[in-house]
């Protein structure tokens, strides 16, 4: 606290990432990284932009990125208009939060969700509502129903953080539905995992903007790229918001680096396959130990023993080099988030668990 603070400063609560530790040899399960490389194409684009052109402002648009992302969905009818990019998603989630949801009512998103929300929330003061899960864990839509005029719009992960959990694609439109006078964010950061996009249903519903990552299935999160895709109208209200901010948010290396992921759909679909493969042979794993594990559509698994203290076990598992992610708030307190690693970094974890339950 100081008395040269604006007055806001002292009231926000900053997000708290997931650790990134220094010691070498570490098994990485905490913050839902990929744990394989990105595209070889990618890399070779961001080589190619390490030249003299950095001296260069990079494109303010990062027109080839979003005629990439307009070209992928070319078959749900999106154009480039209809594409929004910025430096990772969270950068886009807090433009939409000051841009779309900012409407002096509360909004509503789940009481076990995102953790960057509320803080958005409270940076942009938007008033919210959180609300609860249902008891197994998943998002109800009817909760999201019949809220007439009372309510400024509505957020929600699909499949949900930190649970794993997804919501059928008819249930996301029945929200869409019941809802044509606000904006219905789905972030849509683990979709790649076994979901289905609600990217499909943007032509039919200008209230739905669907946010999405470079971070998780195209491995880039040390490269920051996120983008949206709504009716043009939204992606205007992010427009003029990011041009009020920072006209530049994509640097060379990266517009050329997202665009060349994008592109290559041959490795994306082979690592996410790889990912999803090794999500359902842990998943097996843990249950055979005793967990119970949320169904999980996302790169991570989120679980709970019966006989054993979560807290307890991931400081076991970080005495044996493991890391994995422990919630503190109450309703989760039980449980541990666990990235999905190679199987080989999963058998590591398992043994390790296996270990320590005796
Ligand atoms: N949404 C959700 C649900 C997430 O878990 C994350 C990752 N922390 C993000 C958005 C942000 O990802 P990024 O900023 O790396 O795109």
């Amino acid at each position: 606290m100081s008395k040269f603070w604006s007055p806001i400063v002292s009231q926000l609560t900053p997000y708290t990432p997931g650790e990134q530790p220094k010691l070498a040899r570490l098994v990485k399960l905490n913050t839902n990284e990929s744990p394989y490389g990105p595209s070889p194409r990618a890399l070779a684009a961001i080589a190619g932009e390490v030249s003299d052109n950095l001296r260069l402002y990079p494109n303010p648009d990062a027109e080839p990125l979003k005629l990439a992302i307009a070209a992928r969905h070319a078959g749900d009818g999106i154009t480039p208009r209809e594409v929004f990019v910025g430096n990772g998603s969270d950068e886009v989630l807090a433009h939409a939060f000051h841009a779309l949801l900012k409407h002096g009512k509360p909004i509503l998103f789940p009481d076990i969700t995102y953790s960057f929300y509320p803080t958005y929330a409270g940076l942009y003061e938007v008033q919210y509502r959180a609300v609860p899960l249902a008891d197994d864990f998943t998002i109800r839509a009817d909760d999201y129903l019949g809220q007439g005029d009372a309510i400024g719009g509505i957020i929600f992960p699909n499949p949900n953080a930190p649970t794993g959990c997804l919501m059928p694609l008819a249930e996301v439109e029945r929200i869409l539905q019941g809802n044509p006078q606000r904006v219905v964010v789905v972030d849509e950061a683990y979709i790649d995992f076994g979901g289905i996009s609600a990217i499909g249903l943007v032509q039919r519903y200008p209230n739905l903007l669907v946010v999405q990552t470079l971070s998780k299935s195209r491995a880039l999160a040390g490269m920051r790229v996120g983008f949206a895709i709504g009716h043009a109208d939204l992606i205007d209200a992010l427009e003029r918001v990011k041009n009020s901010f920072n006209s530049y948010p994509l640097d060379r290396p990266a517009i050329a680096g997202a665009t060349a992921a994008i592109e290559d759909e041959a490795y994306f679909r082979k690592t996410c396959d790889l990912v999803i493969a090794s999500r359902e042979r842990l998943a097996a794993s843990l249950k055979a130990l005793g967990f119970d594990v949320l169904p999980s559509a996302a790169n991570f698994v989120f679980v709970r023993h019966p006989g054993h203290d979560a807290a307890t076990l991931a400081a076991r598992l970080r005495g044996d080099g493991i890391i994995v992610r422990h919630f503190t708030s109450a309703r989760i307190n039980q449980f541990l988030r666990i990235t999905i690693g190679t199987d080989e970094a999963c058998d590591i974890l398992v043994e390790s668990l296996r270990r320590h339950l005796g």
